[in-house]
């Protein structure tokens, strides 16, 4: 946390009230804001955010104790707070995001926002790779991407940085339009409109448009850069957005490139290695190629190839004896990623094609229809096998098997049998992809299945 003002500067940019502040304290500039006791460093404030199952204003005594020069918190919970010296704001989150705002203004930077269905993080991690080829990145970290993490973020720039990357993720309308306020970005990227959530939202019609607030929420003269492949999403988008657009696509857009070998995009005559494995990633690399575009960074120096690393569980690769090799691809499942990593796995050459899949979680009422459209993907790629996880929690798992006939199925009801299934039937040369969403906990299944083999 980096933001360091005056105390007594914050207090008027809140319009705040305060309680048992020295004036000497006032006229003192603290040194970040925190809200975790356990990362609080003396000279910082500490602000209360109330929680389902915690209440910042619990800790506020521990955290003067700590050595917070002051406490940001609600007027309300008189008892927790006796004594102590405080900001007092009518919601501690409002306040939170409103200083995050204030802050990210004093900085003359592009501030990029990703969002969309699936590939945000991959696509940040992109960008921010693409551009720190050019300059300083403040990125996202972890999964800070909500009404708590997007101000956090926003928090620690520094005059160090030159750009800012911000994920931002939703599961309801209105929440885009909430974070784009806080962010105030100069360039918005839309990655696709999926299914995602869907059994929050209802429709995708729902979905584009609740994506969409990115745009209808950025300033008239930001950029607006989406990806051109997904037509629900041009159309969507052009009924609330008249500014200036950058589209990419493989099939088309403004910049559009040309998968000439999986691992070699082919763009206005140049030739890139995509940093990450699969189609989904090319067009993931296609969107920070045009944001480099946009932002005058010169391609020539992306020719040679970047490093990118994804958190666990995303297009991850093991090599395991025996020439066996793992698509780690459990960190989350919707039915485009999927598509997208089945695709993945049986371009990766090998001997037999193996998937290991289980439920895709909040798909509402058409999570049925849409577990049997990964089988059929799976049928239509002709795998060498599908084995399914199905506990007693996710039964709809069980739709992915409906209509898969010629490839070999068999389905587990605990990790367990599966992983020892696994360790018996994967001979040399196979490739096994797992995937599911994360309460599936196929990540335990790969770790054992490493751990075994
Ligand atoms: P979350 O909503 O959990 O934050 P996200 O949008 O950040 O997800 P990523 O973490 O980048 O998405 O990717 C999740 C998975 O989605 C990847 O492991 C991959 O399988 C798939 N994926 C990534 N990009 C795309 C894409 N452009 N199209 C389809 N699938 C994709
Ligand atoms: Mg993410």
């Amino acid at each position: 946390m980096v933001c360091r003002l005056l105390v007594g500067k914050l207090v008027d940019i809140l319009a705040a009230k305060t309680v048992g502040i020295p004036e000497k304290i006032l006229e003192k500039s603290f040194t970040g804001i925190t809200t975790d006791t356990r990362n609080l460093e003396p000279g910082q404030l500490f602000l209360a955010l109330r929680g389902e199952k915690f209440d910042g204003h619990n800790y506020a005594a521990l955290a003067v104790e700590k050595g917070a020069l002051t406490v940001i918190a609600e007027a309300t919970n008189a008892s927790q707070l006796e004594g102590l010296p405080l900001i007092q704001v009518e919601n501690t989150l409002k306040a939170y995001q409103q200083i995050a705002r204030w802050w990210r203004d004093q900085f003359q930077i592009p501030v990029i926002a990703v969002t969309g269905s699936v590939g945000k993080t991959t696509t940040k991690e992109l960008i921010a790779a693409v551009l720190s080829t050019k300059g300083t990145v403040l990125k996202t970290q972890a999964n800070y991407n909500n009404e708590i993490g997007v101000p956090k973020t926003l928090l620690e720039l520094t005059p160090d940085h030159d750009y800012a990357v911000i994920e931002m993720a939703m599961r309801g309308s209105g929440q885009i339009a909430e974070l784009t306020e806080i962010a105030n970005p100069t360039v918005g990227v839309i990655t696709n409109v999926g299914t995602a959530h869907i059994g929050l939202l209802g429709s995708t019609e729902a979905i584009a448009k609740a994506k969409c607030e990115l745009l209808a929420h950025m300033s008239n003269n930001g950029v607006a850069v989406l990806n051109h492949d997904n037509q629900r999403l041009i159309d969507t988008a052009a009924q609330v957005w008249q500014g200036q657009t950058l589209t990419y696509g493989l099939e088309g857009g403004d910049v559009q490139g040309q998968l000439i070998a999986p691992e070699i995009l082919k763009v206005e005559g140049m030739e890139f290695p995509i940093p990450l494995p699969g189609r989904h990633n090319a067009l993931n690399y296609l969107a920070a190629l045009a944001i480099g575009k946009l932002l005058g960074v010169d391609w020539e120096t992306l020719r040679n190839g970047l490093n990118v690393e994804l958190p666990p569980g995303r297009s991850q690769r093991y090599e395991l004896p025996n020439d066996v090799v793992i698509l780690d691809e459990t960190y989350n499942a919707g039915v485009e990623s999927m598509v997208a990593a089945l695709e993945m796995l049986a371009q990766t050459p090998g001997k037999r094609h193996i998937a290991v899949l289980g439920a895709m979680k909040e798909l509402g009422t058409q999570s049925g229809e849409l577990h049997q459209q990964v089988g059929q993907k799976v049928e239509q790629l002709n795998l060498d096998g599908l084995r399914i996880l199905v506990d007693e929690s996710d039964p709809e798992a069980e739709a992915i098997a409906t209509g898969v006939t010629s490839v070999p199925v068999e389905s587990f009801c605990d990790s367990n049998p599966l992983v020892e299934h696994l360790l018996e039937f994967v001979q040399p040369g196979d490739r096994l992809l797992f995937k599911a969403s994360h309460s599936v906990g196929l990540d335990q299944v790969v770790k054992q299945f490493k751990a075994g083999f």
